[in-house]
Formats: C-alpha cells, structure tokens, sequence
C-alpha cells in the first residue's frame, strides 16, 4: 500500500525511519497529471533503489503567467492510481502553505543559464522551480532524484545547483517518452484542442530533422506555431512554440 503524506514533520519522521533500516530512497518530484513519461521515472527509481518518493505539487512560484497557474490539469485520483500501479511507496502531497512558511521569502537565484532560453521567456520560472527544488530535496534527502529530458535546461540548473549547495542526492537524468507520432509527452498536452493535436507533433519532426534555424521557425509558422525561440545551446536544439494557448517545449542532441 502506499502512504500518502501531507506535511514535512510526517515526511522527515518516515524518512529517519527509512534510514535507520538502511533503504536506499530515490526521488520524483513532479506537478501531477502524470503520463508515461512520469512513469519511466518512477520505473527507473523503483528498480534502482528500496523506496521511491514521490510529490505531486503543483508549484505556484514557476508559473510566471496566473491563468497557467489555473488552467494547469489536476487529477489526484487518477494520479494516485497510477502511482499505486507503479511501485511507488510513498506520495508526498504538501500544500502551499507548508512549503511556502517564509511566504517564499527566501529563493534560489541562478545568473546565467537560468536567464536563457526558457528563462528568458519565462521571468523568474527557474527562481520558482530551483526554490522548490531544494526544498524538497531538503525534505526527502533522497540518495538519488530523477528528471526528465524534456525539461533538459531545468535538469541542467538542478544538477549545477545540487553541485553549488553540496547537495548528497545524485541527480540523474530519464531520455524524453514521446507519443508514437513524436510529440513528446507533457501534462499540458491535455489542454490542445484536437486540431492542435494534431498538429504538435511537426514541432519535434521539424526540430528534429530542419537543420537551418531560421528555416524551422518559418516552418513551424507556416503550420500555425507562434514560436517563442529556437536556439542551439551546448550540442543540443532546444525550442518552445504556442499551438493557441498552449506553451509546447522540447529539445533534441544535435
Ligand atoms: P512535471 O510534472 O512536468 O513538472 O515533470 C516532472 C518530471 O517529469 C520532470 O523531471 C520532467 O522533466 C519529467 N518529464 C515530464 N515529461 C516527460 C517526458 N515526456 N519524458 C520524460 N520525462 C518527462
């Protein structure tokens, strides 16, 4: 059975357990609305570790837009079933309230990498999700902490992070899971009408395969993409794009 939990005494009280009987933890913080690209997560951290953690937070200081905040998908119990199928031992659940106590006060600032790509269009998301982050690392102190690809720029500021701070947990990236037309997969996919459906997975194919830059973006626009930027950074292509009001990121090794 899985135990979930609300507050961070219940969660460090569990965690002291769990040392003391030498269990391996590995960790998964995600936003909820979890897909199969959560589940290779959780997979990876099951079949490495005794214990896998997992928080569904939906976290309200990386939204740098409101109405995203609002309109981001919530499903518990479904999440909560998928969980429970996937050997996950424990759902940690926190409110705003107890992860925010300073009223987030306190934060994270990185000052270079977050303020490219996604953070140049996104003001302050990375402060939010670092902020967080730490937190909860501090919370779970995992042995290890999965991310995923897809959010490769995210992967990269948490790993240099975890490397400035001393941080004890491995930080350990999962390839991209992506539906059998490309597109990969995102809580947020849930939110394209059927039409942009169908569309979105020609960003990832033109990502993938136009190698002049300025060519993709006119080609994503042909389609009906609004483009936020397509830039090379470090041997990879990252892109993120609008399909109407949804906000659609990927990134591909070049
Ligand atoms: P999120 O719930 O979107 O904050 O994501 C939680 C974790 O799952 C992050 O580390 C993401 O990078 C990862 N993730 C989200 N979508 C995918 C995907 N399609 N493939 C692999 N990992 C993913």
């Amino acid at each position: 059975m899985m135990n979930t939990i609300t507050t961070i005494n219940e969660l460090k009280k569990l965690r002291a357990t769990l040392s003391a009987e030498n269990k391996k933890v590995g960790f998964v913080p995600t936003m909820g609305a979890l897909h199969a690209g959560h589940v290779s997560l959780f997979q990876k951290s099951v079949s490495e570790n005794d214990v896998t953690i997992v928080s569904v937070y939906v976290n309200k200081t990386q939204f740098n837009d409101p109405a995203d905040y609002e309109n981001y998908p919530r499903d518990i119990n479904k999440d909560i079933a998928l969980l429970q199928n996937n050997g996950v031992g424990i759902l940690f659940l926190p409110t705003y309230e107890e992860i925010y106590a300073d009223n987030y006060n306190y934060r994270i600032t990185e000052n270079t990498l977050s303020k490219i790509l996604c953070g140049n269009s996104r003001k302050g998301h990375f402060e939010g999700v670092l902020t967080v982050v730490l937190k909860l690392l501090n919370i779970v102190s995992p042995s290890k902490a999965y991310f995923g690809e897809k959010d490769y720029q995210q992967y990269l500021l948490i790993k240099n992070m975890s490397k400035a701070f001393f941080l004890d947990a491995k930080i350990t990236k999962c390839p991209t899971v992506r539906e059998h037309d490309g597109l990969a997969l995102s809580s947020r996919n849930l939110l394209l009408t059927i039409e942009e459906r169908k569309t979105a997975p020609n960003f990832y194919k033109i990502l993938r395969l136009e190698k002049n830059i300025m060519e993709a973006k006119a080609k994503l626009e042909k389609l009906g993409f609004v483009i936020d930027y397509i830039e090379d950074f470090e041997q990879r292509r990252f892109g993120a794009v609008y399909l109407g009001k949804v906000r659609l990121i990927d990134n591909v090794q070049l």
